[in-house]
């Protein structure tokens, strides 16, 4: 059977991509703030081996494909992934799915990564699934500033950040500084015998907080994130744009959801968040998301 642009792009909406050279396609399945459960990975195994060519890809993004999918198989994979809560999309002009680094378990993540990205991938990529934008929306969530998975590369990337706050009356000047060898950028130095912590050289990644044995730096609050947007990587790159300010974390979804209303209301068709940003100015942007007039137009914004 010859299959026709109508029928590869019904399904490409459902997150079926063809195989290159063949009629055969890739179910493209979305995790939720990218964790599968033990029984999830057990039924990909079966959807893939009854379905598929008995593979399961993994894509950059952090979903995993079941690739030789057969057309007329695919309401059939869609009937077993709907039955075994697992969900095939990821693609189109919309919310795309969170990619998120391993910061719930990593030494250095200054936060629950999969919980925030979980919740994203339900008020946005799930709630926000009927949503057309003007292009696609990858959203990015790093636990901290190694960047491991890049938040500042998303049209929307939050970064984890940590600042220390030192109490000079209790550092004893050691022979060897715990703090000062822990700092990866060299931020923290010992000075005619006390630490300095040199503002500007310091990127708030948390490492150094708890690490003085006589207790001189502590944590200076609660988490902190940092906010990028309108990145891009690939045909064209642009680094995101961190805002002025870190941001606590209930600021973080509010200003998602400015985000893409602006992007819904004022990118151009096919244009990416960045393009729109540099278009217009990145302080009138920032502007919009650290106000709530784009919050109170919400409906008349979805509706048009
Ligand atoms: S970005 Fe930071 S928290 Fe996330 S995996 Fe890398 S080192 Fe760990
Ligand atoms: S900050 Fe702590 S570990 Fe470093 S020199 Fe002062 S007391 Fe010692
Ligand atoms: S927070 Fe990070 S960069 Fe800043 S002083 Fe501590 S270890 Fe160095």
């Amino acid at each position: 059977m010859k299959l026709t642009s109508e029928q590869i792009l019904s399904v490409k909406g459902r997150g079926f991509l063809r195989n290159r050279g063949t009629d055969l396609f890739s179910g493209r399945v979305v995790a939720r703030g990218s964790v599968f459960t033990a029984e999830q990975f057990r039924d990909l195994s079966i959807l893939a081996s009854t379905y598929g060519n008995g593979k399961l890809i993994c894509t950059s993004r952090l979903s995993v494909e079941v690739p030789g999918i057969p057309f007329d198989q695919i309401e059939a994979a869609e009937a077993f992934a709907a039955a075994h809560d697992l969900h095939f999309g990821g693609t189109g002009a919309k919310v795309r799915p969170v990619a998120v680094c391993k910061g719930s378990t990593c030494v250095f993540g200054n936060f629950d990564t999969h919980a925030l990205a979980q919740k994203i991938h339900d008020a946005y990529y799930l709630g926000w699934s009927e949503v057309k934008l003007p292009h696609k929306f990858k959203i990015g969530v790093g636990g901290c500033p190694n960047s491991c998975m890049k938040p500042s590369l998303n049209d929307f990337g939050v970064e984890g950040h940590k600042a220390p706050r030192l109490d000079p009356t209790l550092c004893r000047g050691c022979k060897e500084c715990q703090v000062e060898k822990r700092c990866p950028v060299g931020a923290a130095t010992l000075t005619d015998g006390k630490l300095v912590i040199r503002e500007d050289a310091c990127i708030s990644c948390g490492v150094c907080t708890g690490k003085c044995p006589f207790g001189a730096v502590a944590a200076e609050s609660e988490t902190l994130y940092r906010i990028y947007i309108g990145g891009t990587w690939g045909k064209t790159t642009r680094m995101g744009s961190p805002l002025s300010r870190l941001v606590r974390e209930e600021e973080i979804l509010p200003i998602l959801e400015k985000s893409l209303l602006w992007f819904k209301e004022n990118g151009l068709p096919k244009e990416r968040f960045g393009k729109a940003i540099d278009r217009v100015g990145l302080s009138v942007v920032e502007a919009a998301l650290f106000d709530d007039g784009l919050l109170a137009r919400r409906e008349e914004i979805l509706s048009k």
